[in-house]
């Protein structure tokens, strides 16, 4: 740690005029802090701020959320992505009832060994919710810092990753991480922003290599894009007796413990309805018939582009039980009841149409019920 110096002046004052008013810096209560900037992985702030106040009303404390099942907290994170945060904030939850007394503790070292908490989010609840000297590395500080000192490095790479932690620790003032690690994300968000930052509005201008060389644009050094990959996938929204068939993935799938209608990858040389068939069968050993298309949806995740066939699917068999081999619980539900569970963004895209296009679900007649 360093002696306060003009940057870090100039950062802190310029976050103590220009900070977003944020719930959880009404009081930096640990618990809310860490809730934050677990929701802020992966997550747009606006977004994360409607999750975070319904959050806060429905499960406030660590034994609220202790004493809840995991549907339920799935289903407040239901939106969000990323659904292994959700189940790790209930894991870690239970670790800190039984080892801290439903306290959050304020050594990185400790917060380590929380499930989903990595050096930066232990670095954040540390610093932002008990002002302890410890530093933090985003991606808004890797921003920063590339065009303050002029890194001519791949911020991936090893080299790189060591010198901005170096560099973050170096900077910290004492006392003050609280308010300097929030300045430089806050800074790295409002001004220091990706593209066309403000840099007439930066109060670290002075200190700005890359603004001094005219360098901005190459800094920090532009990683190669990724392709985003395409995938065709097919569900079957299965009707009987009135009621729609759901089944809750395995836990340590993707979308663990989410509800879904079954469903999976459209194989080469197969068109959605034989895919619908088959998936059907072969998670369920249900075998239906296509009654008609309901209507395909396109959702996008990092690295891939999710294209879903939807279809409404009838038994061709009389009343046969589910064997269930891609998940852990099945349920007949009402139309009515979608909304009671969590389902991965591409079936709530489904539901969604469903709804709104006053989709009527009726036993096509002719069918075995
Ligand atoms: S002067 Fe511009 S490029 Fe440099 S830190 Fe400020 S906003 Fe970023």
């Amino acid at each position: 740690m360093t002696q306060q110096v003009p940057l870090q002046k100039a950062l802190i004052s310029w976050f103590r005029a220009n900070q977003r008013d944020l719930p959880w810096r009404h009081s930096y209560a640990p618990y809310e802090v860490w809730i934050s900037e677990i929701m802020l992985q992966q997550t747009q702030m606006d977004r994360v701020v409607l999750y975070f106040k319904r959050w806060m009303d429905i499960f406030p404390d660590i034994q609220s959320l202790v004493s809840t099942h995991e549907d339920q907290v799935l289903k407040c994170w239901e939106g969000l992505g990323y659904y292994s945060r959700a189940r790790n904030i209930l894991k870690s939850a239970r670790v800190l009832l039984e080892q801290y007394g439903a306290e959050i503790p304020s050594s990185r070292k400790e917060l380590l060994q929380l499930p989903g908490i990595g050096p930066y989010t232990a670095g954040a609840i540390a610093s932002i919710g008990y002002n302890r000297d410890v530093a933090v590395v985003d991606a808004n500080v890797v921003r920063i810092f590339a065009r303050i000192f002029n890194i001519d490095l791949i911020p991936d790479s090893p080299e790189a990753k060591a010198l901005n932690w170096e560099t973050a620790k170096k900077l910290l003032p004492e006392g003050q991480a609280r308010e300097f690690n929030q300045g430089l994300m806050e800074l790295g968000a409002l001004i220091c922003r990706p593209r066309n930052p403000h840099c007439s509005s930066c109060p670290l201008a002075p200190y700005c290599l890359a603004l001094k060389y005219d360098l901005i644009t190459e800094r920090p050094v532009p990683k190669k894009s990724s392709k985003i990959i395409p995938i065709e996938m097919a569900t079957g929204v299965l009707i009987n007796n009135g009621k729609l068939f759901i089944q809750q993935r395995l836990p340590d799938d993707v979308w663990g413990s989410l509800w879904e209608f079954p469903g999976g990858r459209i194989e080469m040389g197969e068109d959605p309805e034989e895919a619908v068939l088959r998936e059907f069968f072969e998670e369920t050993e249900f075998r239906v018939d296509v009654a008609s298309k309901i209507t395909t949806t396109t959702h996008h995740y990092t690295r891939y582009k999710v294209t879903l066939h939807c279809f409404l699917v009838t038994l061709a068999q009389k009343n046969p039980d589910p064997v269930l081999h891609a998940a852990r619980n099945f349920h007949w539900i009402p139309f009515s009841a979608l909304d009671n569970f969590a389902f991965p963004a591409g079936h709530r895209k489904l539901i969604n149409h469903m709804q709104n296009s006053g989709f009527v679900l009726e036993q096509p007649s002719g069918k075995p019920d």
